[in-house]
């Protein structure tokens, strides 16, 4: 334990996503170390990103206007929807090249455990966007592990009367894992051999 403001430095980067107290501890004295400068841009930033990052109202990626880049562009194919749970599920994605469709960031996935159900997440945002019919092809990119694979089934039956191609990405995702994960290469082919979801 450190004195007062040190621990506290520490106390807040620990409870950050993958930051161990070792680690906390480490980031904690580089910081103590760096320039004023350096330290003062990336406090500047962390407030920056709360105060101007929204998310797409048609989509919920983060955008930094009222949609996000890939919602404004006329070019992309609105027949075919991509679900994934997270903003940086869609970056994973674009980086294979390999979609050339729309998304549609759930905000997480279904997990009794943690108590999150479908209204937990943007799912009747997701019906609404699909009420016009516009839409054919909808891809479940949720992750490939047990919260993930319960979200697709779930959303595969909700939208079943509406007669959609509902698919899933193919097989060779690390099983349990994150698809931000995967490497391009696999997360490509998995896309190319998304397999139809029958539920
Ligand atoms: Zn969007």
């Amino acid at each position: 334990m450190y004195e007062g403001v040190v621990q506290n430095l520490i106390d807040e980067l620990g409870m950050l996503p993958g930051v161990g107290p070792k680690s906390a501890q480490r980031i904690a004295f580089h910081l103590l170390a760096a320039d004023p400068a350096d330290v003062k841009r990336l406090a500047h930033v962390l407030l920056e990103v709360k105060a101007k990052v929204r998310f797409c109202q048609v989509c919920g990626n983060v955008a930094a206007e009222e949609q996000c880049r890939i919602c404004r562009d006329a070019r992309r194919d609105p027949h075919v929807i991509c679900v994934v749970e997270e903003s940086k599920d869609v970056v994973a994605i674009e980086k294979t090249r390999e979609f050339r469709g729309r998304y549609h960031v759930l905000g997480g996935a279904i997990s009794p455990i943690d108590g999150i159900g479908p209204d937990d997440l943007r799912v009747r945002e997701l019906m609404t966007r699909l009420a016009d019919g516009v839409v054919t092809e909808l891809i479940l990119a949720t992750d490939p592990n047990l919260e993930g694979e319960a979200t697709a089934t779930y959303l595969a039956r909700l939208v079943k009367p509406m007669g959609l191609k509902v698919t899933r990405l193919a097989s060779g995702l690390p099983v349990g894992g994150d698809l931000e994960y995967a490497d391009e290469v696999t997360l490509g082919r998995a896309f190319e051999g998304r397999r139809l979801l029958d539920v």
